[in-house]
């Protein structure tokens, strides 16, 4: 079999997690079988549709590096238009199929029938058990539904579901599914303007692009049953389905959500998004520092069955070799926060040197700091590679080797200033280093020296705090004594002069 799977979003807003995990699971089943990935367009849906994410699925894929090989966006294809939108003539014909064979039938039922029939039964659904009671053309004679087409009434196209008939779902995840027809209701498939829903073009697409695989997300599983009645209709052969497990929150509680996306603390969008509705600019992976190799890993492990423990970073082709169907959870996957940046540090660190050079070359450019050497660029680099996650982190982490402290948040020594007399310790910090030489202003010399003025200050990381705020500014960083030694004798003195002057 030549596999085909395609990826079908409709352009209502950016991609968000799922529907990236989405494409990749297609993107790599294609690959893993010289098959086809096809990039569908599925704008049914005029009012929601939304010309931003028209590019935005297109870039984001190709940021990701999962690229169709054919469909919409200029990748071609034999099945070309792959908009839904322009491909009405197609559903038109096989509507008039459905029609014609009793498949499918005219209703001309109001809105506001509806309503009023919904508000005195909360249990309605338009279905073969109300169907007989309606407006529509499987209740009214022939000549009555001319007339009301002559006479331009109002109507939609439903699909008449069969009575209660078993439809078997065999999902390649989530195993065998039986619904009973009765509990689903006669779907619209062609809209009072003419339009077609998701549902019936969704099907025709599949069949006429000779889709082998739907590989797609969980919250569609509840349509499939009305999906394989259509290809039933026309008898065409089914194609094999993949749920993918929903993702839940962080705390396990609820779908991960677009409309949460507030109280997140990661993005949900592989770029950044600006919202009309809510005029707000949503900052994507990208934005965020986050790689796209690590998002890949991410989200290929998301609703992975541990049975392969991935230890390590994989490349697109290593995914494609191992991917199966049969290593995907059948149930919800949780996001999980730290596994998304412990993917993101492993990749930076994967990244070459240049890299990370380049980026500190212009922070440094950025602010006229034009006095360091390479290698001295080089080596504070080495110290601070394996703590970075992102690499905005870089320069955060690294400053203190260029620049003076800009500001000092040294209410985290406020104890500190309780019990001692600061400007006496400065001042003797001052003496200390000024009366160390040269050659001794080692590593091993001060690590061992410090603990000499341990009569002024008597514990030696009180020592280590004030040092710290003086020289960094801050309570973190690398080891200070490394710091110190690094930037030099004549440097640490005037930072620890700066302090006093501050402290004054
Ligand atoms: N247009 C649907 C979506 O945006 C695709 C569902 C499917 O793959 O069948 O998720």
């Amino acid at each position: 079999m030549f596999i085909r799977v395609r990826f079908a979003p409709s352009p209502t807003g950016p991609l968000h997690l799922g529907s990236l995990r989405t494409a990749l699971y297609n993107y790599l089943f294609a690959k893993k079988f010289n098959g086809s990935f096809i990039l569908r367009l599925e704008d049914t849906d005029e009012l929601r549709f939304n010309k931003t994410s028209l590019n935005y699925i297109i870039n984001s894929l190709k940021w990701l590096g999962i690229e169709p090989n054919e469909g919409w966006g200029g990748y071609g294809g034999n099945y070309a238009p792959y908009e839904q939108s322009k491909r009405l003539d197609i559903y038109r014909k096989y509507l008039d199929y459905l029609l014609y064979y009793g498949f499918a039938y005219y209703a001309f039922d109001s809105l506001e029938d509806l309503y009023n029939i919904r508000l005195h039964n909360k249990d309605f659904v338009y279905n073969s058990i109300y169907r007989n009671q309606l407006n529509n053309s499987c209740n009214i004679s022939s000549y009555k539904v001319i007339e009301n087409l002559d006479n331009n009434i109002p109507y939609v196209v439903r699909f008449k579901t069969p009575d209660n008939l078993c439809i078997e779902i065999n999902d390649l995840i989530k195993g065998k599914i039986i619904i009973n027809s009765n509990i689903l209701e006669d779907k619209i498939i062609m809209k009072s303007n003419g339009g077609f829903t998701y549902h019936f073009a969704n099907v025709v697409d599949d069949h006429v692009m000779k889709i082998t695989h739907v590989i797609r997300g969980e919250e569609w599983i509840s349509s499939t049953p009305l999906h394989i009645l259509i290809y039933q209709a026309f008898n065409w052969k089914i194609p094999n389905f993949a749920h993918l497990p929903l993702i839940l929150n962080i705390n396990g509680k609820g779908k991960l959500s677009k409309r949460y996306i507030d109280n997140y603390d990661f993005p949900l969008f592989p770029l950044s998004w600006n919202d009309k509705d809510t005029n707000k600019k949503y900052l994507g992976f990208k934005e965020q520092g986050y790689l796209p190799e690590a998002v890949l890993n991410f989200i290929f492990i998301l609703g992975w069955k541990n049975i392969i423990n991935i230890k390590n970073v994989l490349s697109l082709c290593d995914m494609c070799k191992i991917f199966d169907f049969k290593y995907i959870n059948k149930s919800s996957v949780r996001f999980d926060l730290l596994k998304l940046k412990w993917f993101n540090k492993q990749c930076i660190n994967l990244k070459p040197d240049k890299y990370f050079l380049n980026h500190i070359n212009q922070e440094l450019l950025k602010r006229n700091i034009l006095i360091y050497n390479k290698d001295y660029i080089c080596y504070i680099f080495s110290l601070v590679k394996n703590r970075i996650i992102f690499i905005h982190d870089l320069w955060y982490e690294i400053k203190y080797f260029f620049i003076c402290p800009d500001k000092y948040v040294d209410d985290k020594i406020n104890h500190l200033k309780k019990i001692y007399n600061i400007k006496d310790v400065l001042n003797y910090l001052i003496n200390f280093f000024k009366n160390i030489k040269i050659i001794n202003f080692t590593y091993n010399i001060l690590r061992c020296n410090i603990n000499d003025i341990s009569h002024i200050i008597n514990k030696r990381h009180h020592i280590m705090q004030i040092l710290r705020i003086c020289i960094i500014g801050d309570l973190r960083g690398l080891d200070i004594i490394l710091i110190i030694v690094t930037i030099g004798k004549l440097e640490t003195i005037k930072r620890i002069n700066n302090y006093l002057s501050y402290c004054l």
